[in-house]
Protein backbone atom coordinates (compact mmCIF):
# COMPACT_ATOMS: atom_id res chain seq x y z
CA UNK A 1 0.00 0.00 0.00
CA UNK A 2 2.77 2.30 -0.82
CA UNK A 3 1.34 5.44 -2.70
CA UNK A 4 4.70 7.23 -3.27
CA UNK A 5 5.81 6.19 -6.84
CA UNK A 6 9.00 8.70 -7.43
CA UNK A 7 9.26 7.41 -10.71
CA UNK A 8 6.32 9.22 -11.75
CA UNK A 9 7.37 12.67 -10.05
CA UNK A 10 8.54 15.19 -12.83
CA UNK A 11 11.18 16.63 -10.77
CA UNK A 12 13.77 14.51 -8.37
CA UNK A 13 15.50 16.62 -5.92
CA UNK A 14 18.42 14.87 -3.90
CA UNK A 15 17.95 16.19 -0.88
CA UNK A 16 21.64 15.71 0.72
CA UNK A 17 22.66 17.78 -2.24
CA UNK A 18 20.16 20.83 -1.91
CA UNK A 19 21.76 23.20 0.62
CA UNK A 20 18.30 25.56 0.95
CA UNK A 21 19.22 28.31 -0.94
CA UNK A 22 15.72 28.73 -2.51
CA UNK A 23 16.85 29.75 -6.15
CA UNK A 24 14.79 26.85 -7.56
CA UNK A 25 11.51 27.66 -5.63
CA UNK A 26 12.07 31.51 -6.00
CA UNK A 27 12.09 30.49 -10.05
CA UNK A 28 9.61 28.02 -10.62
CA UNK A 29 6.93 29.33 -12.62
CA UNK A 30 4.24 27.20 -11.84
CA UNK A 31 5.04 27.13 -8.00
CA UNK A 32 5.56 23.32 -8.26
CA UNK A 33 8.32 23.94 -5.53
CA UNK A 34 8.11 24.49 -2.40
CA UNK A 35 11.13 24.82 0.88
CA UNK A 36 10.80 22.34 3.89
CA UNK A 37 11.57 23.68 7.44
CA UNK A 38 15.11 24.06 6.47
CA UNK A 39 14.59 25.93 3.31
CA UNK A 40 15.40 22.61 1.25
CA UNK A 41 13.36 22.06 -1.64
CA UNK A 42 10.19 19.88 -1.73
CA UNK A 43 7.86 19.03 -4.92
CA UNK A 44 4.47 20.21 -3.77
CA UNK A 45 2.41 20.59 -7.24
CA UNK A 46 4.63 17.59 -9.49
CA UNK A 47 0.86 18.25 -11.68
CA UNK A 48 1.86 22.04 -12.25
CA UNK A 49 5.05 21.24 -13.81
CA UNK A 50 5.86 21.96 -17.31
CA UNK A 51 9.41 20.68 -17.19
CA UNK A 52 10.99 23.58 -18.18
CA UNK A 53 14.18 23.02 -16.56
CA UNK A 54 14.53 26.49 -14.94
CA UNK A 55 15.05 24.91 -11.63
CA UNK A 56 17.00 22.07 -13.18
CA UNK A 57 19.48 24.81 -14.63
CA UNK A 58 19.38 27.24 -12.34
CA UNK A 59 20.29 24.70 -8.70
CA UNK A 60 24.18 25.91 -8.26
CA UNK A 61 24.53 22.26 -6.36
CA UNK A 62 23.25 19.70 -8.72
CA UNK A 63 20.28 18.52 -6.77
CA UNK A 64 17.41 18.79 -9.25
CA UNK A 65 16.77 16.29 -11.87
CA UNK A 66 13.76 17.20 -14.27
CA UNK A 67 12.41 14.29 -16.35
CA UNK A 68 10.82 14.02 -19.54
CA UNK A 69 10.36 16.29 -22.44
CA UNK A 70 8.66 20.14 -22.31
CA UNK A 71 5.25 19.73 -23.00
CA UNK A 72 5.38 23.54 -24.14
S1 LIG B 1 18.26 25.64 -6.00
FE1 LIG B 1 19.14 23.62 -5.48
S2 LIG B 1 20.26 23.95 -3.56
FE2 LIG B 1 18.87 25.70 -3.85
S3 LIG B 1 17.00 25.13 -2.70
FE3 LIG B 1 16.73 24.48 -4.84
S4 LIG B 1 17.40 22.31 -4.90
FE4 LIG B 1 18.21 23.25 -3.03
S1 LIG C 1 10.88 22.17 -14.52
FE1 LIG C 1 10.04 24.28 -14.52
S2 LIG C 1 7.89 24.02 -13.93
FE2 LIG C 1 8.94 22.13 -13.35
S3 LIG C 1 9.55 22.41 -11.22
FE3 LIG C 1 11.28 23.07 -12.49
S4 LIG C 1 11.03 25.29 -12.77
FE4 LIG C 1 9.07 24.44 -12.05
Amino acid sequence: MNAVTEQSEPVYVKLAWCKGCGICYSLCPTKVLSGNDLGKCVVTAPEKCTRCRICENHCPDYAISVMGVSKS
